[in-house]
């Protein structure tokens, strides 16, 4: 029985909607809250507050109006008009700031099997996500003659007839519109970032090559455009075909534009495997290079899903978190990463080669092979794996290419943010779409023991509002916004799988965005 199980008296002030899954296979099915009283006072009472900044929990209540935190404290009676719920027995803190994700399309539309509002993330309590990571975002690129199709990794976000953005005012404006479509509130729980590989899809002519001056200058001109517009910063994904070619000198350019408005620079390494080392150099020398003198408070350099990865780099947590700790002495840095020992990215032979395991993602040639390990999959194509691999792209595939030590050891550190790096278009996607923030609790602080929830709770809320200079998000105070999650430690669970990657975590009761309730588990009602 939730500790936030119906008690209603009379009739709850929502239209409660079953969701309708693609696949659907959750067991206790979930609930929006279309909830037309908005504006409403709400109050949450008898929780356990966690408030982000990882000071103490303590009992106390919380009331929210007009989309910010009123009163935090012992509020023995609702105001009159407020909605109540009880939180007895359960933990209340801010919304979960998802750090890492492609979630471009999918706040725009929800995501996959969603119905809309981006479902996934919110069922997990996560209320913030940042987008357009690991240099591709959904502009500035459109297709063109003779660049049809998004160039890779753009892909990874959807076919040709997603990039429908010349630039980010218009992508701004659809945002506005979805947030409008999803609570009413045009809310700013979207951090975009500029994606350097869909710059140079947009201006170069050679992705196989540096970019010329002249590209370099439309390229800065585009980022001070998307910053102008509402970007947090530059993404980079210099390990993808669109960006491997570009030389340090046209990053650090990129980086100098974003770091002079003190926004942030996110860098998915150039190399992950072997060469991972000498990418991390190549990292810290252009955030050096780029703050300079002139980098504004707010500079940051983010280093994207911190891993050890492939059979040479197994093992070293230890040692990517000295050299980090090195850097973070004179780079003001922070990384993310997820809890789980298999990434997900293109099908791509080198990070095939690194693993253990191989599953098909999605495949455009063969859609009906995802979701199957690659060998099965070659099997079926009467093919050996590498053959079958170049004859499944353009596709995805997840890799176990890491050891949980590592993971656990990584995840631990301060600095690292949560990340979940989900892959909402994929046909079959890795479950850290579903299960990143429930799994990461759970595990790091229940199971495991490695983090306090109070810390735990810090790195995936106060953090992230840190490192992204989101004023407001992240803790649980008076005047803070009312981006708040309730969840029961005790029965937290991801239970989204490889086989079933669209289930839906259990143990979070509540997500409030804006004040807004915008997740509800199921048999969640208001008090009155
Ligand atoms: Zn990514």
């Amino acid at each position: 029985m939730s500790a936030l199980r119906s008690m209603a008296r009379g009739r709850p002030s929502r239209i409660a909607e079953p969701l309708t899954i693609r696949r659907g296979l959750h067991e206790a099915p979930a609930f929006y809250f279309k909830d037309r009283s908005r504006g409403r006072m709400t109050l949450i009472r008898n929780g356990t507050v966690v408030d982000g900044t990882g000071g103490p929990a303590r009992r106390a209540d919380v009331l929210v109006s007009e989309g910010r935190i009123a009163a935090v404290g012992a509020i023995p009676r609702a105001p009159d008009g407020a909605t109540a719920y009880d939180a007895s027995g359960a933990i209340v803190a801010p919304g979960f700031i998802d750090a890492h994700t492609h979630d471009d399309v999918a706040v725009l539309e929800g995501s996959a099997g969603d119905s809309g509002s981006n479902a996934a993330k919110l069922s997990q309590g996560a209320t913030t996500v940042v987008v357009g990571n690991c240099g591709f975002s959904l502009a500035p690129w459109t297709p063109r003659p003779g660049r049809l199709e998004p160039p890779p990794p753009l892909g990874i976000l959807g076919g040709a007839e997603r990039f429908v953005f010349p630039g980010f005012p218009a992508y701004f404006e659809a945002l506005a519109r979805a947030d409008a479509l999803a609570d009413g509130r045009a809310s700013g729980h979207t951090v975009v970032l500029c994606g350097h590989s869909s710059l140079r899809a947009a201006r170069v002519a050679d992705l196989g090559a540096p970019a010329r001056p002249g590209e370099l200058a439309a390229m800065e001109r585009d980022l001070e455009e998307a910053l102008d517009a509402g970007c947090a910063g530059l993404s980079a994904g210099l390990a993808y075909p669109a960006a491997l070619a570009s030389s340090a000198a046209e990053v650090t350019a990129l980086a100098r534009i974003a770091f002079r408005r003190g926004k942030v620079f996110a860098i998915h390494l150039r190399n992950e495997y072997d060469g991972v080392w000498a990418a991390l150099d190549e990292a810290f020398a252009i955030a050096r290079e780029a703050i300079g003198a002139s980098a504004e408070p707010g500079a940051r350099l983010v280093l994207s899903h911190q891993k050890c990865a492939g059979p040479g780099n197994r093992g070293r947590a230890d040692e990517l978190l000295s050299r980090i700790d090195r850097a973070a002495r004179d780079i003001p840095l922070a990384f993310d990463a997820y809890p789980y020992d298999a990434g997900s990215t293109m099908l791509e032979a080198e990070s095939a080669r690194a693993s253990r395991r191989v599953i098909v993602t999605w495949s455009r040639p063969h859609p009906e092979l995802a979701g199957l390990d690659l060998r099965e999959a070659a099997d079926r194509l009467g093919l050996d794996p590498d053959d079958a691999l170049e004859a499944l792209k353009p596709g995805g595939g997840a890799y176990f290419h890491m050891d949980e030590a590592d993971v656990d050891a990584i995840l631990s550190h301060p600095l690292c943010m949560v990340g979940s790096d989900g892959l909402p278009a994929d046909a079959s996607p890795h479950p850290r779409l579903y299960g990143t923030f429930p799994r990461y609790l759970s595990r790091m602080v229940r199971d495991r023991r490695l983090l306090s929830l109070e810390e735990a709770v810090r790195k995936a809320t106060s953090l992230p509002a840190s490192v992204f200079s989101l004023p407001g998000k992240g803790v649980i105070r008076e005047g803070a916004d009312a981006d708040i999650v309730v969840f029961r430690p005790d029965a937290l669970a991801d239970l989204a799988t490889w086989q079933e990657p669209l289930r839906y975590s259990v143990g979070v009761d509540l997500a409030l965005r804006g004040g807004v309730v915008a997740w509800g588990a199921s048999g969640v009602s208001p008090l009155r």
